[in-house]
């Protein structure tokens, strides 16, 4: 099958009902066939444009040519049915982004437990540069349009064999630096004509865009906000994520100040414990105030080994010791245990994998990035623990 022009292509995953409309103005057909074909593709999740019965023969012809009712392919699935299961799929241009979805899971999220998650990507690759992350390590390459990011949660549902309600933006990339589409597919998302899933239901996490978080919180879109944080002073921070040199913690808190006093609404603190280097008790202790200043919760999760990369995991006796001195500061603290929700700091790893061995990775930028982390793990700031 051929491939429409991508400069006239029509991507229904993608598309508002008001841009249909326009669409069908220009075809010279009436309104109501916009409507027709919104729950062709959202209700009924038809894959081909001759399962549009209710279309005129004449329509279905100007639209041939033109309309992508699915533009990636499963390339690979991990797990069984009631775990983690990582799923690779293989965009038109030839690369990859991972997803994962998370069975029933107890309190993640705040989220009951009967949810099926998805942690959905927004760039293939990610320009963060954030030190222990496997999804920068070949870089940036693209943003993903609408229609790429509702589509994963289309084909994860195929896979899933029921339907996601619980939806995380933490797999590859940084869906702050992709905005527009972002806001986009989180109105398809949640638009009862679209893929119905809850304003409650959908979190977006950042490593700290400052002015976008700002630009998100006015934005007309249901969504729930965490925070990458990985480290509670700035020197720590600066030394995992090169993001908190441009926005560093001030102006980060500030900002989230603003969005708690807009949305009247908790933000989750995610911090990734990382062995000996943000896992001490002067950051534990460091971070109290912060997150109760913010009134946020804080999800800790246990560094997932990056092949490739010198970070470790902090041994269970540090994780709780952590843990404790938030609990004790009253602070609402999660400490993940389970295998396979240290979704962050892992995802990617599928992806690089798969790119390297099809040889589209750019493997000089990756050993550069190596060498990178490997510098900023030996260089690490003292950590007093255990
Ligand atoms: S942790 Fe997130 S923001 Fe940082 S490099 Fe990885 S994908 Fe990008």
């Amino acid at each position: 099958m051929s491939i429409p022009d991508p400069k006239t292509a029509l991507q229904p995953l993608g598309m508002l009902p008001e841009e249909w409309q326009e669409q069908l103005e220009a075809m010279g057909q009436p309104a109501f066939r916009g409507r027709q074909i919104v729950e062709w593709v959202f209700a009924k999740r038809v894959t081909s444009l001759e399962q549009m019965s209710s279309l005129p023969k004449s329509l279905k012809e100007v639209l041939a040519p033109r309309l992508q009712l699915r533009t990636m392919q499963l390339a690979q699935a991990t797990g069984s049915r009631d775990e983690t299961r990582k799923l690779l799929f293989r965009l038109q241009d030839g690369r990859f982004v991972e997803c994962v979805l998370i069975p029933a899971s107890p309190d993640l999220y705040g989220q009951r437990a009967d949810r099926l998650t998805l942690c959905v990507s927004s760039q293939v690759g990610c320009a963060m540069d954030c030190r222990f992350c496997a999804s920068g390590l070949a870089g940036f390459t693209r943003n993903l349009n609408a229609a790429e990011i509702v589509e994963q949660v289309v084909q994860a549902e195929l896979v899933a064999g029921e339907r996601i309600d619980n939806l995380v933006f933490m797999g590859m990339g940084e869906p702050l630096a992709n905005l527009t589409a972002l806001i986009k597919a989180l109105r398809i998302l949640n638009a009862p004509w679209g893929m119905g899933i809850g304003a409650r239901h959908m979190t977006v996490s950042t490593s700290g865009m400052v002015p976008q978080i700002r630009q998100l919180a006015q934005a007309p879109v249901p969504v729930r906000l965490a925070i990458s944080l990985h480290g509670a002073s700035d020197e720590v921070r600066t030394t995992i994520m090169p993001i908190n040199r441009k926005y560093p913690l001030k102006a980060l808190l500030e900002a989230l100040e603003d969005w708690h006093r807009l949305r009247s609404q908790r933000i989750t603190l995610e911090y990734i414990l990382i062995d000996q280097i943000n896992d001490g008790l002067d950051q534990a202790r460091l971070l109290v105030p912060l997150a109760r200043r913010l009134d946020a919760r804080v999800n800790l999760i246990p560094y997932n080994l990056v092949e490739g990369l010198p970070w470790k995991r902090p041994s269970e006796t540090r994780q709780r010791t952590f843990a404790k001195v938030l609990e004790d500061g009253g602070v609402r603290v999660t400490l993940r245990r389970e295998k396979g929700h240290d979704i962050a700091a892992a995802c990617g790893q599928l992806r690089l994998k798969q790119e390297t061995a099809e040889g589209i990775v750019d493997g000089p930028a990756v050993a550069a990035r190596r060498m990178a982390a490997a510098a900023a793990s030996s260089g690490h700031v003292g950590a007093e623990g255990d």
